[in-house]
């Protein structure tokens, strides 16, 4: 593990070392975590070095409010875009099967037909599904890792979605598609395989007055400050691109999720899926996840202003993620079910016209006039191709030299082949979010939940504190290292476990 965690003492000797020798090949800025693994670090044949920034901690951004899914692509191929609908479809397949088995699993999607769905309705997901399946075959993702689609009898449908409309409920359409254990979990995964790669990962440290030669640093703890040199500087911020290269145009767009609990709908064993009534290809989704929780999602709302740390819902978001998901439900979801929400913003490029929802989804690697490497746009999903392209693009824009991308060969930490994670002697909760460390959780003996009822142990914490994971706050174990603060309730109950891990291990 020494190799990949993170923790405050490395992070001081990273901030020691570069301030002795401010110099980097590639400076990488916004720490969602990944854009520097396009190739090995310092100490790998041909390597680069590297070091990646973030102001706040990892997954502080857009990454951690996701869906939480891994898209096989199909809306790229809604609106013709068959190649990056494949390369959507590809990076599933790698990450099931070879990067994060651990963090990404097959997810069962319902789609209800009723009596009254228009027939155009129904073409269009039939449609849909019959072109994922070609996406999956194509990817050569078997079908024991994510299985065929197929129409099911209400009977089915409802043995997977228990609260279900039976009235009116004429068949469903059973599909699959890749789902995270959890965003945040997948992002602090790739930043520590970068850090095992030599890659000198600084959180809580924001990057100012950017240019295609570096930048200068500020650790936000102390207020220190370095001016680091670097022969490429790439600007991943997210939502935050434009704010940190002018030449770069965003339309953000917030999309909204409701966060409720499994009981609501009668323990969902799949997602259900909704169309949006009036809009073509838009729908509204329940997603089962661990710990016994629902998301409802999601919305697509312009934004226009200043881009807030922590986006809000807003009441008609929340409103009109439960009126449409209890179109499809025998009884209604309530308000005062709802245990928490969250919202997230897209990094969507401004080409000039149309609504958010109709902005393109593919991201894009730009190379500013001040010469700094813009990749903004995308999907967690195919984060690792975004790397790789931008990585490309740094090469072409300098003298460096590196060589070729090995990030499809790179297993993110706490990955192994499906078969050995279950062989794990280790409870599968914990095998799901750190796959083969979980051992080492279990091993810190500190097994008592965080607060009642819930599963999260002592130990997770202890372990992203002291050994791991580079958690420094009680707001990076409650928000990001476990989810816990998606429900505010469950947040103000963990706060003191998490203030008390701080105090023994830091
Ligand atoms: C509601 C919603 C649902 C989504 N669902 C899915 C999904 O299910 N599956 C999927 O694949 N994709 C999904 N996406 C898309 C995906 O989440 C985003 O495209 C992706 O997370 C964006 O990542 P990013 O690294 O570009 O930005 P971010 O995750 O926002 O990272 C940028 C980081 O830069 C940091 N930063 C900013 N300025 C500075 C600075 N000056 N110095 C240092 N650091 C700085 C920020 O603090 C932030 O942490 C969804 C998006 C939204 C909004």
């Amino acid at each position: 593990m020494t190799g990949t965690a993170l923790n405050a003492t490395r992070r001081a000797a990273d901030w020691a070392a570069l301030a002795a020798d401010p110099q980097v090949d590639v400076l990488v800025v916004g720490g969602r975590g990944d854009r520097r693994r396009g190739r090995p670090g310092r100490g790998q044949p041909r390597g680069l070095s590297v070091a990646l920034v973030e102001r706040h901690d990892l997954a502080f951004g857009t990454s951690r409010w996701s869906s939480k899914l891994v898209h096989g692509g199909l809306r790229y191929l809604a609106s013709g875009q068959v190649g990056v609908a494949y390369e959507s479809a590809a990076e599933r397949d790698l990450l099931l099967r070879r990067l994060a088995p651990h963090l990404a699993h097959a997810l069962p999607q319902v789609v209800p037909i009723f009596h009254d769905t228009p027939a155009s309705a129904h073409a269009i997901v039939r449609t849909g599904v019959a072109l994922g399946d070609v996406l999956r075959m194509a990817a050569g993702t078997p079908a024991h890792e994510l299985p065929r689609s197929r129409r099911i009898p209400p009977a089915e449908a409802v043995r997977l979605v228990p609260a279900l409309r039976r009235d009116g409920l004429r068949s469903a359409i059973l599909s699959w598609d890749g789902q995270l254990t959890d965003d945040a979990r997948l992002v602090v995964a790739i930043a520590r395989t970068a850090a095992g790669q030599g890659v000198r990962v600084l959180t809580r440290c924001a990057a100012e007055d950017l240019t295609g030669g570096g930048a200068t640093l500020r650790d936000t703890r102390t207020g220190d400050t370095l001016a680091l040199r670097a022969r490429a500087v790439v600007n991943a911020t997210g939502v935050w691109a434009a704010q940190n290269a002018p030449d770069v145009r965003l339309r953000p767009s917030r999309g909204t999720h409701l966060v409720l609990p499994d009981t609501a709908f009668g323990g969902l064993r799949a997602a259900l899926t909704v169309p949006v009534p009036t809009e073509r290809n838009r729908y509204v989704l329940a997603l089962p996840q661990v710990d016994g929780r629902v998301f409802v999602g999601l919305t697509d709302e312009q934004v226009d202003g200043p881009i807030p740390d922590v986006p809000e819902p807003t009441d008609a978001e929340r409103a009109f993620l439960l009126a449409t998901v209890n179109r499809a439900l025998d009884r209604d979801v309530r308000p005062e079910q709802v245990l928490g929400a969250y919202a997230g913003l897209r990094p969507l490029l401004d080409s000039g016209t149309g609504r958010t929802a109709d902005l393109s989804r593919r991201h894009a690697v730009i190379v500013g006039a001040s010469g700094v490497i813009t990749v903004v746009g995308g999907k967690l999903t195919t984060y690792r191709r975004m790397a790789q392209d931008t990585v490309d693009a740094v090469l072409r824009a300098t003298a460096l030299a590196a060589g070729p991308c090995r990030t499809h060969r790179l297993p993110l930490v706490g990955a192994a082949p499906r078969r050995r994670l279950e062989a794990l002697p280790a409870p599968r909760r914990l095998v799901d979010r750190y796959g083969t460390e979980a051992a080492a959780v279990v091993a810190l003996d500190a097994a008592e939940p965080v607060a009642d009822g819930m599963s999260t142990t002592l130990a997770e914490f202890v372990f992203a504190v002291r050994y791991a994971t580079g958690a420094m706050t009680a707001g990076d174990l409650l928000d990001r290292r476990t989810r816990i603060g998606l429900v505010p309730a469950d947040r103000a109950a963990a706060e003191e476990a998490a203030e008390r891990a701080l105090k023994a291990t830091v």
